[in-house]
This record gives structure tokens, sequence and C-alpha cells, in this order.
């Protein structure tokens, strides 16, 4: 096992990923900017190492300056978090090259899943289904493209096989509109992602989210964790996840995980990873994979009573999986509300100092923050401060113990979303379970008329 990691990130997922370390006996390292300094994380972390200014770009995006913190303290692996150079292949490949252990898939599949016309056929040919579409990226010949979106049959959205992030993406309704879209997204993906080709999908008009957690070791064994419904999102940026998926066929999720593991064998994949699905009319189709950790991922440690960091650990250095699909159950049901340093109605971000912090507790509360009062959330990054988790029996017990947490919780000195997540809450819709990934922003747009 490794004595010493490094950790290249920030905020609630540095500690998270720490915590993990000092249960395993292993020391920890946090890299961080000059913004983030004083942090108590930071502090509390075996060692730290300041790696640039406040910018992302020339910190917690800085190669260089990340492996040579690597370098000076001893560390023998690298955890990327989410986010910042966690599905960036070629970090992965100068940290190995450097002689450090990736806390992550190989570089190569990295690569493979990074480009979403290669993945999904990678996908297609392990037997995963996908969203009706081209074969592959778009040609340049209009007829042909014209041909393809007849049989696929409008609305169909546009998609830029380098995209990320919700962005170069365009949904067409008519022929008319097809040529001007194609053209405008490849010039957008060439201009965003370096990469200009695009491709064609079936636009699926109210589908829910649902991701499949997968976890393989280096030895060929996979599992899947189980299934988790992320469709309350608002611009592509989900606020709050659930575990187990409410009200799907067992059945059918299960034949969907075994596809996901048989695609990790298929791809040699190694780690932690996510299918994302769309589903839609009892049927799911593959969108993305991500090669790497997950924000929502403590769902499914609560259901499953899995430490999936110390899992990623464990791989990374080369152990077998300590346990096979069937030891993998799925008990009881779990929600996160992910808290957001932003304006609960207009979702600007709102940094600043937390002059108070009470967390909430209790009986299946758990809560993955950073902050604290006192502690100054910098205008530089991502406005998430924190997750609060509960876990319950049944979901509706969930449900409650988050209503109480969401009751209990103070944060004071900026502005949160928890005033959203108490409406939620008792969103009648909500609480039936299976809204689609457009119910939000619908619920949003309404709450403005009124
Ligand atoms: P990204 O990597 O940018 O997140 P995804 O392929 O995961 O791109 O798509 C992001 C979001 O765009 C999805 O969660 C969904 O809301 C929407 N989307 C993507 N493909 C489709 C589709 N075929 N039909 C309907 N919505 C889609």
């Amino acid at each position: 096992m490794f004595k010493k990691i490094l950790i290249a990130n920030r905020g609630e997922i540095a500690l998270r990923i720490q915590r993990a370390c000092r249960e395993m006996g292993i020391l920890a390292v946090v890299v961080h900017s000059e913004a983030d300094t004083g942090a108590k994380y930071v502090k509390l972390a075996d060692e730290s190492v300041c790696i640039g200014p406040a910018p992302s770009r020339d910190s917690y995006l800085n190669i260089p300056a990340i492996i040579s913190a690597a370098e000076v303290t001893d560390a023998e692996a690298i955890h990327p978090g989410y986010g910042f150079l966690s599905e960036n292949a070629d970090f992965a490949e100068r940290v190995e090259k450097s002689g450090f252990s990736f806390i992550g898939p190989r570089p190569e599949s990295i690569r493979l899943m990074g480009d979403k016309v290669s993945a999904k056929q990678a996908m297609a040919a392990a037997g995963v289904p996908t969203v009706p579409g081209s074969n592959g990226a778009l040609s340049e010949d209009a007829r042909e493209i014209v041909k393809v979106a007849r049989s696929v049959g409008y609305p169909v959205i546009i998609k830029a096989a380098g995209g990320g992030g919700g962005r170069g993406m365009r949904v067409v309704h008519t022929e008319a509109a097809l040529m001007n879209a194609v053209t405008m997204t490849r010039q957008e993906a060439q201009a965003a992602f370096g990469n200009p080709n695009v491709y064609m999908e079936k636009f699926l008009e109210n589908p829910r989210h649902i991701e499949i957690q997968v976890l393989a070791d280096q030895h060929r064994n996979a599992v899947w964790l189980g299934d988790r419904d992320c469709s309350m999102q608002r611009r592509h940026q989900k606020i709050i996840e659930e575990a187990p998926a409410p009200g799907l066929n067992r059945r059918l999720v299960e034949k969907i995980g075994d596809r996901c593991v048989e695609a990790c064998r298929k791809i040699n994949y190694r780690g932690a990873g996510t299918f994302e699905f769309l589903f839609e009319n009892g049927e799911f189709y593959f969108i993305e994979m991500n090669t790497r950790l997950q924000v929502e991922h403590p769902v499914t440690e609560m259901v499953t009573g899995l430490d999936i960091v110390q899992e990623q650990i464990r791989v990374a250095a080369g152990e077998k999986l300590r346990f096979k699909q069937r030891d993998v159950v799925q008990k009881g049901h779990s929600i996160e509300c992910r808290i957001n340093a932003e304006d609960p109605y207009k979702f600007t971000p709102s940094p600043g100092r937390i002059t108070s912090w009470h967390p909430p507790g209790g009986p299946g509360v758990r809560v993955d923050s950073h902050a604290y009062a006192g502690y100054f959330v910098p205008p530089n990054y991502d406005s998430m401060i924190g997750k609060v988790i509960c876990y319950g029996d049944t979901r509706e017990q969930a449900l409650a113990r988050m209503r109480v947490a969401m009751s209990e919780m103070i944060v004071e000195g900026i502005l949160t979303n928890i005033p959203l997540h108490r409406e939620l809450l008792i969103d009648e819709k909500f609480m039936l379970g299976g809204t689609s990934i457009h119910y939000l922003e619908k619920r949003l747009a309404a709450r403005q008329a009124v």
C-alpha cells in the first residue's frame, strides 16, 4: 500500500480524500493555490504545497507544478479528485511517466471515453444501449447528413465529439435548420475543444438522468455498485442526487449494470467510473462515461456501505477487488443535496466570508464539507461548498431526514441554495420520484412567473 498520496484538488473533495487516506494510515499531501492557503483542510493535511496563484490555470491546472510537488514531498500516488485535471489523459500520462501511480484509469481509457464518438462506439460494441443516431462522426456530405436525420427522426441533437460540461450541443427541430446547426456546432467545437467532429442523436424530450457506478481492478475484475438518479439539474448542473433511482424495474437496472461491467472488461478499465444514461419510456440510452470519482459518490457509499475513495486507492496500488458482484447490495435509500454559495433565486455566485455555520446532524446524516464559521469562500472556483447526504431505510425516511437536516442547517454571511432545497424537498412530484431532467428548470420558470 502507498505510504503517501498527493491530492491534486481543493475544497470538500480534497478533505474527503484526506479522510480516506488517514483512515488507511496513508499520509496526505494537499496542493493548494494562494487563495486556499489559510483553509482548515489544508492545515489538516500532513503536508501542503502552494502551487501557484488563485486562477485555476496557474495552480490546480498547472501540471508541472503538481508533478514537482509530488517529487519534493516523495508522494507515491496522485489522486485528481473530480473536475480540474481528473479527466485529462495527458496529465494521467505525465503522472505515470514521472514514476507516480495515477489514482484513476489508464490514460488510454480516459482518451477513449473523452471522445464521445469513440466512447459510444466502444459501448455499443460491448452491448450497452446507446441513443439512436449517426454511426460515428458526421461526414461533410450534406445529403448524407439529411438522410441520417430523416432516419433518426426529428428532433435531433448535434453534439461535439470533444464536448463536455454541457457545452457543444444544439437541438434541431426541422430539416430547414439542420445544416446551419451542424456548421455552427462544428465551428464551436473546433474553437472550444480543438476537434471539429460532431455526431447526431435522437433528442429525447423528457428523459431522466440515471447513472451506474463501476469499479474495476487491474486484474480484470469489475463490479457495478448500483445506480443513481441525478435528474434534478439546472443548466446541466446536478443539485440533488439519490440512490437507488426510484421506481425503476430492478431487473432492467441489473441488466444494464452487467452490461457496464462487461464494457469495463472489454476496454480493460481500471478504477472507479460512471456510465451516464438518459432514461425514457422504460429504456436506457448511454450518453457518456465519466472516468473519475463523481461529486455524488456518497449516495452510493451510503446504500452499499463501501468507501469508494478507499477502493480507488486499493485498486491503484494493484490490489484485487475484495468483493464480488453478489456481495454488492444496495440497502435502503440515500439522498444528497449540494450546498452552493449562490443566490437561491437568481443563481449568481455568492463568495465571501461565512460568519456562522451550523451543519445538521443526527441519525443517517452525513456532511461532506470543508467550510466552517470564518471560512472565506474564494470567488475563483466552483460555488459548491459542501454536500449533505441523508440515509434512510426507505426513500420516505431519507427525504424526511433531509427535510429536518435542511431546516437545521444555517449558513450566514453568504447566500446559499438551502432555501431552494427546502422547497424541492416538499415538492409533490419530487416526493413521488422520477421527475425528468427538465423538471427543475420548468419549476423555476413557473416560480418566476408568479
Ligand atoms: P456533457 O459531457 O457536456 O455533460 P452529455 O453528453 O453528458 O454532455 O450531455 C449533457 C446533457 O445534455 C445531458 O445530461 C442531457 O441533459 C442533454 N442531452 C445530451 N444528449 C441528449 C439527447 N440525445 N437527448 C436529450 N438530451 C440530451
